[in-house]
């Protein structure tokens, strides 16, 4: 079993802006496994706020033995051991996942979403997040995701409702929001989803902050949409934690350490009857992938990385009708 990797810098098309804070690229980590001549490919996403970086990746992968590691992969004694070797380091610890799950399939040849009992047919749609800009370059970016048949909106400043005006004089799609805890009184949020609602707004993310689960909660009681969990879940044991606080969670693999215990959350989540929704970092095609491969398994997706990076080093996977085309390729169906 051999272990590489490499980083890269995945170009945003537009600079990302949440909450006054703006980047131009994400730095990645693209891992690869090797066991008999074949190759599992897996990729971390490491987005600035979420603490991990290329050092970071880098000094947890010099750490890593997988010698240790017989086949068929037992997953669940990956994620101890990587969990025993430093707490944190989702990301990386993800990259290691997927290119095992990628190596899995290839190695059975089936594809991974067969390794979840994941029914290609039942794809959900996919949605494209608008990034807050100015009013012209909202036209443009929404005439660049017109394969998407849902949109989501970033919101949680004070142009809020300036922003939604700006996408509906444009486009009357289906929208999501994630407020990403940038609402700060809990009327106010629940008055302004009311509006949403009228605005053809379909679910609403992280409305407060993640360390005020009374005021999310308050919401969730009252709101007429759906609202999820993001920033107050990462893991499995986070599900625990917002029992009634949500209606839902935001299950990303860069956050779940990969795509068996985001599997694993997805399961937990229906016995805690949460809707899910599936999401993604800025990634290449390898992540994406990993991510639409459980999205079957899910009552929404939001797998944009491919329309909002400039410089995948990958194939894009095909998007027809508003959602991502899984394929029988074995694996994760990845084309170099
Ligand atoms: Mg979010």
């Amino acid at each position: 079993m051999r272990v590489s990797f490499k980083s890269f810098e995945l170009l945003l098309k537009y600079p990302f802006r949440i909450s006054g804070f703006a980047r131009t690229f994400t730095p990645v980590m693209l891992l690869e496994i090797s066991r008999d001549g074949i190759t599992g490919r897996g990729e971390a996403s490491m987005v600035p706020y979420m603490g991990e970086s290329v050092e970071t990746a880098t000094r947890f992968l010099s750490k890593v033995d997988l010698t240790w590691l017989k086949h068929p992969f037992n997953y669940q004694e990956v994620i101890h051991y990587l969990d025993s070797l430093e707490e944190g380091n989702p990301a990386v610890k993800a990259a290691i996942d997927i290119a095992l799950h990628d190596l899995e399939g290839k190695l059975q040849n089936r594809p991974c979403y067969s390794l979840f009992n994941s029914d290609p047919e039942k794809m959900p749609l996919t949605s494209v997040t608008i990034g807050i800009d100015s009013a012209e370059i909202i036209r443009q970016k929404v005439k660049e995701a017109d394969a998407a048949r849902v949109l989501k909106v970033k919101l949680g400043s004070e142009e809020d409702k300036v922003l939604i005006e700006a996408i509906r004089s444009v486009t009357d799609k289906p929208l999501y929001v994630d407020a990403n805890q940038g609402w700060t009184n809990k009327e106010r949020a629940l008055d302004f989803i009311y509006l949403l609602k009228e605005a053809g707004v379909e679910l609403i993310e992280q409305p407060m902050s993640k360390n005020d689960p009374e005021s999310n909660a308050w919401i969730t009681e009252r709101s007429p949409l759906p609202i999820i969990a993001d920033e107050s879940v990462q893991r499995l044991g986070d599900l625990e934690k917002i029992k009634g606080a949500y209606h839902g969670v935001n299950i990303k693999l860069m956050k779940s350490a990969g795509m068996h215990e985001a599997w694993q959350m997805i399961e937990r989540s229906r016995q805690l009857n949460l809707k899910i929704l599936i999401g993604c970092m800025s990634e290449t095609s390898v992540a994406t992938l990993a991510a639409t491969a459980l999205a079957p398994l899910c009552d929404w997706a939001d797998i944009d990385g491919p329309f909002l990076t400039s410089n995948n080093p990958y194939n894009t996977p095909e998007f027809r009708d508003g959602k991502w085309i899984l394929t029988a390729r074995p694996g994760l169906g990845l084309e170099l």
